[in-house]
């Protein structure tokens, strides 16, 4: 493998290089120890942290923000919209409220409050 990356941890926007095989990955570029995480990561089983809306059924047009409480699979990403896309709540909804359980391994959570 040799395989180039722009880090997308934080905005500097190293660019990484990774090489050698799954078990044995050797990472340059990375200015600090969490680009290299991520290289690895990236390489072995890459995952995101997904940001969307859910609707509020008892207001009229409005929508919460949400996001997964932690990152869940890349290839997981189409099942865990699907879900969200099929939830509604009700308010009012806190920042921090659990709307979701065990989608993937994670939760959804509201990063709005609607009062
Ligand atoms: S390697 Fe470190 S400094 Fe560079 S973009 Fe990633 S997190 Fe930022």
């Amino acid at each position: 493998m040799n395989r180039k990356l722009i880090c997308i941890i934080c905005p500097r926007g190293c660019q990484l290089t990774v090489s050698g095989e799954k078990d044995n990955l050797t990472v340059t570029g990375h200015a600090c120890k969490r680009g290299q995480v991520y290289a690895i990561d990236e390489c072995t089983h890459p995952v995101r942290t997904i940001t969307s809306i859910v609707r509020v059924s008892n207001r009229e047009d409005c929508m919460v923000s949400v996001k997964t409480a932690t990152p869940v699979p890349k290839e997981a990403i189409p099942q865990v919209m699907a879900a969200i896309r099929g939830m509604t709540v009700q308010a009012p909804v806190k920042t921090g409220d659990i709307l979701a359980e065990n989608i993937f391994g994670s939760r959804i959570v509201a990063t709005k409050d609607i009062d």
